[in-house]
């Protein structure tokens, strides 16, 4: 594996004015050929002579100064050139990037530094060799266009490590060849826009998962993004000549290796939709056809996983489609090695009602997670547990409050209260439970 050596390619100084700026910076990191000869007679030793007097080097008389990146920007003229070395723009967290390459792959590694919270990462490809990356922070956002040497192919694989807190996505090479260097990358930052971006997001497969429940696979043309747990979109649709808009949350494309969503590539995006006769959206989303549009937005909500990570047990109650955001968490949760316990009660009436049930199984072979379907109107063959959420079944299945755990619930109103009202009972606390939305 062959692997570039050039300077850090993390760049981040003062985003001083707070004002609405997409400053930018050049580099070419990586490209051996950037470096600049010494003049004839000088030495490596000439430099480090000159760095340990006392001349003044930092050209500031070393005051220190902040610098925006605006400011920055300006000074990028032969006999006036500004260097950001170890930037630092306290506002955001540092994110450190790297690449590596194989004869057939080039891969762009992410990681944040300095914060627990993994960012929402946005691609957009414009043609072959060049696609930028938007790093959505807390506090701000960072873009990343690449121009690379070569061309790629579209999607690039991508793997999040929640532990190391890192993101790779992978590109294969159009021609499988080492690269001298990947080419450039522009850095640009912007501050953080609350307003809803829509894309069209065509049907790759639309499939049933039980009796009036459908999962749906999705892409966008030139666009991939990667949502967080437990985040939802909005998704819009004409129905009848009038606009109705629903939230949805998309789903992991397999909780199982071996149960992949149909169809499904790296950029996708897939949702699990339940079908109400007499509901606005759901009858004509679980109807669409593949090839088909719909409106989606980009990632929306609050909800940090990384604030429960110092829960070794997580209880998960989910009604219905309330499975949908659990399914993010279980896989979160299993990567961790500091959680011990994931219990998940699945409740549902009938026993054609439960979604996942053959893939909850199979990754229940990891002992930490446990699964407990109880039904509210199942069949005389059901053999499982029966009834609904009350103080005496979760008193049985949860149990009183204890340190390092914490409860997340989902499912219908109804269902909310009651289970909210039977936990605050047996003293878990409101810091220990989250409730999603939907
Ligand atoms: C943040 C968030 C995330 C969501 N994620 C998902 C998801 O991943 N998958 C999913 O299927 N839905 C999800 N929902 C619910 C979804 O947004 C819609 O409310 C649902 O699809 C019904 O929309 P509708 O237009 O078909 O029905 P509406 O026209 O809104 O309602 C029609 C009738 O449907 C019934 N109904 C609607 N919603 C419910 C409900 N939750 N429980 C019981 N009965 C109901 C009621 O009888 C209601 O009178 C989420 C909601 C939120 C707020």
């Amino acid at each position: 594996m062959s692997r570039c050596c050039g300077a850090s390619s993390t760049i981040s100084v003062m985003d001083g004015d707070g004002s609405q700026q997409s400053s930018r910076l050049h580099i070419q990191d990586g490209n051996p050929r950037n470096k600049t000869a010494l003049a004839p007679g000088h030495s490596l030793m000439d430099w480090i002579r000159l760095g340990s007097s006392n001349v003044d080097l930092t050209g500031v008389g070393g005051v220190h100064q902040v610098v925006t990146l605006t400011e920055l920007a300006k000074h990028n003229k032969r006999n006036d050139a500004w260097l950001a070395v170890r930037g630092k723009n306290p506002e955001s967290p540092k994110i450190f990037s790297d690449w590596k390459q194989t004869t057939n792959t080039i891969t762009f590694i992410y990681k944040v530094t300095d914060d627990k919270f993994f960012p929402n990462y946005q691609l957009i490809r414009e043609n072959n060799n060049e696609f930028r990356i938007k790093i959505n922070q807390i506090n701000g956002v960072i873009n990343h266009e690449y121009d690379l040497i070569d061309g790629v192919n579209w999607p690039p694989k991508w793997k999040k490590n929640y532990d190391t807190m890192e993101i790779d996505f992978c590109f294969t090479k159009l021609i499988g060849k080492i690269w001298k260097f990947y080419g450039s990358r522009t850095i640009g930052s912007q501050i953080k826009s609350t307003e809803r971006n829509y894309r069209q997001w065509q049907i790759v497969c639309n499939t049933m998962l039980c009796d009036n429940i459908n999962l749906l696979v999705l892409k966008s043309k030139d666009y991939m993004e990667i949502m967080r747990i437990g985040r939802h979109v909005e998704v819009k649709m004409n129905v009848m000549g009038t606009e109705v808009s629903r939230y949805y949350t998309p789903v992991p494309s397999s909780i199982h290796p071996d149960d992949e969503a149909p169809g499904y590539k790296p950029d996708c995006l897939c949702l699990i939709v339940k079908r109400y006769n007499d509901g606005a959206l759901s009858p004509s989303i679980t109807a669409l056809q593949q090839g088909q549009y719909v409106t989606l937005s980009n990632e929306l909500g609050t909800f940090a996983i990384e604030s429960f990570d110092q829960c070794s047990i997580i209880h998960l109650l989910s009604a219905g489609t309330g499975l949908t955001p659990m399914l993010g968490v279980i896989q979160w949760a299993l990567c961790r090695r500091n959680i011990t316990t994931i219990n998940l009660i699945n409740f549902n009436r009938n026993e054609k009602n439960i979604f996942y049930q053959q893939q909850l199984d199979k990754i229940s072979a990891d002992e930490r997670l446990n699964v407990v379907h109880i039904l509210s109107e199942p069949d005389d063959s059901w053999v499982g547990r029966r009834g609904k959420v009350s103080d005496v079944l979760l008193n049985e299945l949860i149990g009183r409050a204890i340190k390092h755990s914490c409860i997340f619930t989902c499912g219908p109103i109804a269902f909310m209260t009651v289970a909210r009202e039977a936990l605050v009972k047996l003293g878990w606390t409101t810091s220990q439970l989250h409730e999603f939305d939907g």
